[in-house]
């Protein structure tokens, strides 16, 4: 039985979807203004856990994760260089999706972009303004905060005697908003002034958080299973996507509600703004493995803080790599015939194990440690009296079964595919030698495609997987 902290009632929950076997999914996705970090990778990388642990659980989900690619940043930015706000965020988004694919996530079924969403944005502020939930101010319309009650159910935030309060707003000219706490669901925009895009209520640009309540709606429907993100967007970002969307269409939004703590780097949240941050490129242009950083990020259950170390990474670096060691070493082992009943016992019990971890708030740390229990277990048997052939089928099975969750043992090592490698590589030094380095480095291209890394050693030229 899944069970997890849902942010909105604090309490631990157990997991019911509103439709038998489906679940509908929505996760804040990057700001596509640079690159994205491991911080950030952090929590994407939970909600690909996330989501691979629903469908091991049965559930056919449909995830949705959008690309923020219109912002303050983005529009400075591409005015800086004198270009438009696409051609700006394209090679951005590309990267990202590179990222994502090296960490090994799956790719989410809708990946909506804002600024091709504007017009379920304009027609969810339509709503708003004919309800009384949304007003006009100085051409600009925000969000009225005094007409939704439940605003501050999610982050329990209290803002007593915050209030303004439509009565004593004097002038109009004066006061930009009825209420401090008003945000612009739609910010005014000059004629030919750009980015900017024709809404019957006048010409602007999105607020953010709108984009949020549009695309979430749009492909889940009004109410929908789980939304979840950093820790950092429940306020404002959620708290705000809640009053536009229950503001809008009267129905509760999200049933469940999820946060990911912060990646930190010595004891300091990673982040942009501080400069203290690692792209996963910085990463693996040192030599560190994808494998090893998705490891690393996802070893710390999501509701616990991470610090980021090097020392950590290395560890983790090893911790794959003897993963992939052992999966290997059971596939070649030599087997004799049947199964012995503590083995089968111990491979049934890492299973229950894992899954019950996981069902325990997503709680991966400990889903890791039923895997390196079974690990320890089976290579004593390795060396000893040898693994039996039912047994060895039945270790590989629950590699596979862990790894269709964690992701962490990477692909599987192919003899055939090794030896096309090993031609590449010895065509690419033959190319070298030859003084041909345009082909050379379109070997070298085309082995960073198949996710291959080149090293040059005192010893030659060796390869790995990334
Ligand atoms: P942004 O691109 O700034 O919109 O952020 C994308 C996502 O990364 C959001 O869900 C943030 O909450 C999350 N995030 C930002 N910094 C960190 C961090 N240091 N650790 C974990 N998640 C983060
Ligand atoms: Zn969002």
């Amino acid at each position: 039985m899944l069970k997890f902290f849902n942010t909105l009632s604090r309490q631990q929950e157990e997991f019911q979807p509103l439709e038998e076997g489906k679940v509908r999914m929505y996760i804040c996705g990057p700001t596509v203004w640079n690159f994205a970090h491991i911080g950030n990778f952090r929590t994407f990388v939970f909600g690909d856990i996330l989501r691979r642990y629903l469908k091991f659980k049965g559930y056919q989900v449909t995830h949705v994760f959008n690309l923020t690619d219109i912002d303050d940043r983005i529009i400075k930015e591409a005015a800086a260089r004198n270009i438009s706000i696409d051609e700006f965020t394209a090679p951005y988004i590309q990267y990202f999706w590179e990222d994502f694919d090296a960490l090994g996530n799956e790719r989410p079924e809708v990946t909506p972009r804002a600024t091709h969403h504007i017009p379920e944005m304009i027609a969810i502020i339509e709503k708003l303004l004919e309800n009384g939930h949304a007003y006009e101010s100085d051409g600009s319309i925000y969000y009225r905060i005094a007409a939704f009650p439940e605003y501050g159910k999610l982050s329990r935030i209290k803002f007593e005697g915050n209030i303004a309060g439509g009565s004593e707003r004097v002038d109009t000219d004066k006061y930009e908003k009825e209420d401090a706490r008003d945000f612009a669901l739609w910010k005014l925009v000059g004629e030919g002034e750009e980015p900017g895009w024709d809404a019957p209520f006048g010409r602007g640009r999105p607020g953010w958080h709108i984009e949020c309540s549009a695309m979430s709606m749009r492909y889940l429907g009004e109410t929908f299973d789980i939304h979840a993100g950093g820790q950092d967007l429940q306020f404002p970002h959620h708290e705000n996507e809640i009053a536009q969307s229950e503001g809008a269409t009267g129905k509760l939004f999200s049933k469940y509600w999820i946060h990911s703590e912060f990646l930190k780097i010595d004891d300091v949240t990673m982040s942009k703004s501080k400069g203290n941050f690692f792209t996963f490129r910085d990463l693996w242009e040192q030599g560190y493995s994808a494998l090893a950083i998705r490891y690393l990020l996802l070893s710390v259950p999501t509701r616990k803080q991470l610090n980021f170390t090097f020392e950590g990474l290395k560890g983790a670096e090893s911790t794959v790599e003897r993963l992939r060691n052992f999966r290997q070493l059971v596939k070649e082992a030599k087997v004799s015939d049947g199964t012995d009943a503590n083995v089968a016992a111990a491979v049934s019990k890492a299973l229950a194990d894992f899954e019950s971890s996981m069902d325990d708030d997503f709680n991966t740390a400990a889903a890791l440690a039923a895997i390196h229990d079974l690990v320890r277990e089976i290579n004593t048997v390795l060396a000893g009296p040898g693994l039996k052939s039912e047994d060895r089928e039945a270790v590989l099975n629950a590699i596979g079964k862990f790894d269709s969750v964690l992701g962490i043992f990477g692909p599987e090592d192919s003899e055939s595919l090794d030896a096309e490698i090993e031609a590449l590589v010895e065509e690419r030094q033959a190319a070298r030698r030859d003084r041909n380095f345009a082909r050379s480095d379109e070997i070298r291209d085309l082995l960073a495609e198949k996710g291959i890394v080149l090293e040059d050693t005192k010893d030659g030229v060796r390869w790995k997987r990334k």
